[in-house]
């Protein structure tokens, strides 16, 4: 029981934005408190008592039973009040930007192994490019050599996406315990879901 009331819970703001994790300890009292409800994998929300009512028919073994009446585990909770935004700007990183990329060449698709990738400037720093989030990106040696020191448009060489700061809302974040849960997957962007395996 002490180990599922340690599980790592998803909170969600009131505008649906993941803004940090919890345990199920403190979104159980967030719940039972009015101040949050729990979201489920239909992306209904129940309170206190409708989720309650929910656990007793529920098979799932993870159930933290106490005296009077056994409740589930909630994956995500919603706040009810509380609109705070996510937590800060995602580091300008050398592993945020591998995240951000994918760990895929951004001119031809690729993905070679880690030490074949480069970052690349799309406007050359030689031409007045600086190293920032919106002008860097992934590029195999090859792309890189071929692009050499040329603009975009002077070589034809243009990045998939364009480059941009992205927005993890939790990276960073620490996680308390027990598996990634399939749910989180739903308001998570994609690479922060893909760092929270790696890092499990
Ligand atoms: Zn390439």
């Amino acid at each position: 029981m002490t180990s599922l009331l340690n599980q790592s819970v998803l909170v969600l703001n009131r505008h649906w934005l993941a803004i940090h994790f919890c345990n199920v300890r403190r979104a159980l009292c967030l719940l039972y408190s009015d101040l949050a409800r729990v979201v489920d994998e239909a992306h209904q929300t129940h309170d206190f008592q409708s989720w309650r009512e929910l656990s007793q028919v529920a098979s799932s073994p993870e159930k933290i039973h106490s005296p009077g009446f056994s409740i589930l585990v909630p994956q995500v909770i919603m706040l009810t009040r509380y609109s705070r935004r996510p937590p800060q700007q995602v580091k300008f990183s050398r592993r945020n930007i591998y995240l951000r990329d994918s760990h895929q060449c951004q001119y031809c698709g690729a993905t070679p192994p880690r030490d074949e990738l480069t970052i690349d400037h799309v406007t050359p720093r030689s031409r007045g490019g600086r190293t920032t989030w919106d002008n860097v990106v992934l590029a195999c040696i090859s792309c890189n050599t071929r692009k050499s020191n040329r603009l975009p448009d002077e070589c034809g060489m243009r990045p998939r996406r364009p480059p941009a700061r992205p927005h993890w809302p939790l990276l960073g974040q620490r996680l308390h315990g027990g598996p990634p849960r399939s749910l989180w997957q739903k308001f998570v962007d994609t690479a922060y879901w893909n760092s929270i395996l790696e890092s499990d």
